[in-house]
Formats: structure tokens, sequence, C-alpha cells
């Protein structure tokens, strides 16, 4: 699954981190409520793990905004407040279940099995550029019907940028939603996941779609006549 992971306390980021990737889950980490939103709101992620005392817009609120906005990904609330009406109105906000700190990170893994379980089957998005055609429900890629294995990573930058077809995506922009706010990357590493996907994604012979938009960022967009 692809989980964000909105916690500001860099030790408890790190053990979530950790813990879900050796699931083998994909973990983009936010670290404060402005950040989740703007990650959560683009819609991939199966399950959000929210931390709900957060500098500025504190988890509760994230929880109803999302909501509010008709982002149904599941919510698993982590949070040192154990009293009964934080609970209640974390639930009440929009959450799914919740877990106080400290928990055992066996429980915590069952509860994140649990939520994804319950939660809504995400609806299948089929997008398509150029005979380029990507499924989000089975993550499937094909170009011109010949399949393309995508690793994980590879997979959510081709995602992004076909879910903004057209559109010039900054490196930044492209950098915070695969990689994570509060991830330290090589400058050059962007680029070589991207030659990666162009080699897998543009066959011999075949139109270029991913551009590379200088001093900016990226973009993907049907091939020029
Ligand atoms: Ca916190």
């Amino acid at each position: 699954m692809q989980i964000l992971a909105v916690e500001d306390e860099a030790a408890m980021a790190d053990l979530l981190r950790s813990a879900l990737s050796d699931e083998g889950h994909l973990v983009t980490v936010a670290t404060n409520g402005q950040q989740a939103l703007a990650l959560a709101r683009t819609g991939r992620f199966d399950l959000l793990v929210l931390d709900l005392m957060l500098p500025g817009i504190d988890g509760f609120e994230v929880a109803r905004q999302l909501r509010r906005g008709h982002i149904q990904t599941p919510i698993l609330v982590l949070t040192a407040r154990d009293r009964s009406q934080d609970i209640v109105a974390a639930l009440d906000a929009g959450a799914d279940d919740y877990l106080t700190k400290p928990f055992s990170l066996d429980v915590f893994l069952a509860r994140v099995r649990a939520v994804s379980r319950r939660g809504e089957i995400p609806q299948a998005v089929c997008l398509e550029t150029a005979g380029l055609s990507l499924n989000t429900a089975t993550r499937a890629v094909t170009r011109s019907g010949r399949p393309i294995l995508l690793t994980p990573r590879e997979y959510s930058l081709l995602e992004l940028l076909m879910r903004h077809k057209g559109r010039v995506l900054s490196r930044s922009v492209i950098v915070e939603s695969i990689w994570g706010f509060d991830t330290e990357i090589e400058e050059n590493t962007l680029d070589a996941f991207i030659r990666l996907l162009r080699n897998k994604i543009e066959v011999a012979g075949s139109p270029r779609l991913i551009r590379t938009v200088r001093g900016i960022g990226y973009s993907l967009a049907e091939p020029e006549p």
C-alpha cells in the first residue's frame, strides 16, 4: 500500500517508516498538517497514519478537512492523548481507528491491516496518454498493450505525472510527493528516476511523453504532432 504517515517527531516518523517499509509498504512522511492535506488530497494514498498533535493544523482538522473534501482514504490516528473525549473527537472528525502512544509495533501493524481491509476499495482510475495506460486499482501499466514492469517509486512517479497530464510539475513538488518532505535526496536522484522511467515507457521509435522543462521540472503530455 501507499501510506502517508503524518508525524512531527522525527524519531517516531523514522520508526513508522521503517516498520511499514519492512511490511512492503511505500511510505511518504509529512511533518505538519499543511503538508498532510496537500499530499492526502492527491488521493493516491491507501491509508493515512495520522498523529493528532501537529504544529499548525492539527490532526483533528486534517481529518475533518479531508472528509469535507470527500477524500475517503482510511485514517488510523496515533495519539498520546488518551482522554476519551479526544478519541471521540478524532473518530467524529473522520478517523477510522486510533491507537494511543506508546504502542506495540505488532498491534500497530495489525491495526494497519484491519483499517485497510475495512477501507473502501479505491475507485479504479484508468489514465491514458498516447497508448500508455495506467490502472490505479491494479497498478498495471501498459504501452500499446505491452505490459511494463515498474518499481513502486517509478510507478508513483508515473502516476503523479499522468494525473497531472499537460501540466508542468516543479522538481520540488515531485520530490515532496514521491519521497516526502523530510527526505533529503541527491539533486540528481529525480533525474535518474525519470531516465529509468523513460527507458521503460518510451519504447524505441515511440514519441517522447515525459518532457524536461529546463529550470523547472517535468511534464507528461500527448506528443506534439
Ligand atoms: Ca506530535
